[in-house]
């Protein structure tokens, strides 16, 4: 059971380009996302790979036919929240108002129901229990925002690395958390699955992680965004290190991508496996994000 899954956005809504194109300035910056999903389109068609795209509400009023083209290609729609905030500058209030907003976007759009959610940056954390009572709120059957990983902005390191249950409370209901791959190194958790570890690293650690996770009997969940794979696209004024982290190796992803997907079979969306992934959660410990009762409600 393996997986594709795209975060689809512009470069300038990421989080490290915030500091250099404010969302205020969001509706002047040159769109390029439409091009560069297409190319993707192509490149999962090429390798009989449906995949799940986590759309941004914004994305798609902006560009309706795009959401529609992903969908009639047979790809599963989900959502990555409506303005791409991380969930930090969020609370649950203002959260259901974004997530609901996209749902039902993304939802008109693709004739199809929203099943899966993905925050913005790996948000969900301990830092925010609430949001996954939010989610149930808002009718998502899953979450994939759980990095079981330690990174200074993200990550639950302890959290299974197999599907499993989360609740933000002991006492509250539980919902499906569908983590990207690690691969098992050493007792750590070591990232692979994409982003800057497809793209700065050789791709040998991703393909170990897949060949473990095949020999394991785990989901293998691998993430991209249609950016990393735009060559020609203008380049932010961004600090070195940021620079060298957004760019470095888009000039390859594609070939890259095309050696992943020939190297493994059987490659499916998550809607298309949801019936599997549930039952690996069974097997798992549920994960409570927090033990304490004072946590904020969602209204
Ligand atoms: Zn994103």
């Amino acid at each position: 059971m393996r997986s594709i899954t795209i975060d689809v956005e512009e470069a300038w809504q990421t989080e490290v380009a915030r500091k250099v194109v404010p969302r205020s300035s969001w509706d002047h910056q040159p769109s390029r996302v439409v091009d560069a999903t297409q190319g993707l389109l192509t490149l999962l068609a090429e390798h009989d790979a449906p995949a799940t795209f986590f759309f941004l509400g914004c994305i798609a009023r902006q560009h309706p036919r795009l959401v529609r083209d992903v969908a009639d290609a047979g790809h599963e729609i989900a959502c990555h929240g409506d303005g791409h905030d991380h969930l930090s500058r969020l609370n649950p209030i203002s959260m259901l108002a974004d997530v609901t907003r996209a749902k039902k976007t993304l939802e008109d759009l693709a004739g199809q129901p929203v099943l899966g959610y993905r925050a913005p940056t790996w948000s969900v954390t301990r830092a925010n229990p609430w949001a996954i009572d939010v989610l149930h709120q808002a009718g998502f059957l899953y979450d994939a925002s759980i990095f079981p990983t330690l990174h200074p902005n993200y990550g639950i390191p302890d959290a299974p690395i197999s599907p499993f249950r989360v609740a933000s409370r002991p006492d509250s209901p539980t919902l499906l958390a569908i983590p990207p791959l690690v691969w098992r190194l050493g007792g750590r958790n070591i990232p692979v699955a994409g982003g800057g570890y497809f793209r700065l690293l050789p791709l040998q650690p991703m393909l170990s992680g897949l060949s473990q996770a095949r020999r394991d009997h785990r989901p293998a969940i691998l993430y991209f965004h249609p950016w990393e794979f735009d060559a020609d696209q203008p380049r932010l004024p961004l600090p070195l290190l940021s620079r060298l982290r957004m760019y470095r190796g888009v000039g390859s992803s594609t070939r890259r991508m095309a050696r992943v997907l020939s190297t493994f079979a059987g490659w499916t969306s998550l809607a298309q496996r949801l019936p599997e992934l549930s039952a690996v959660a069974r097997t798992q410990r549920p994960l409570v994000l927090s033990t304490g009762s004072s946590e904020r409600q969602v209204a």
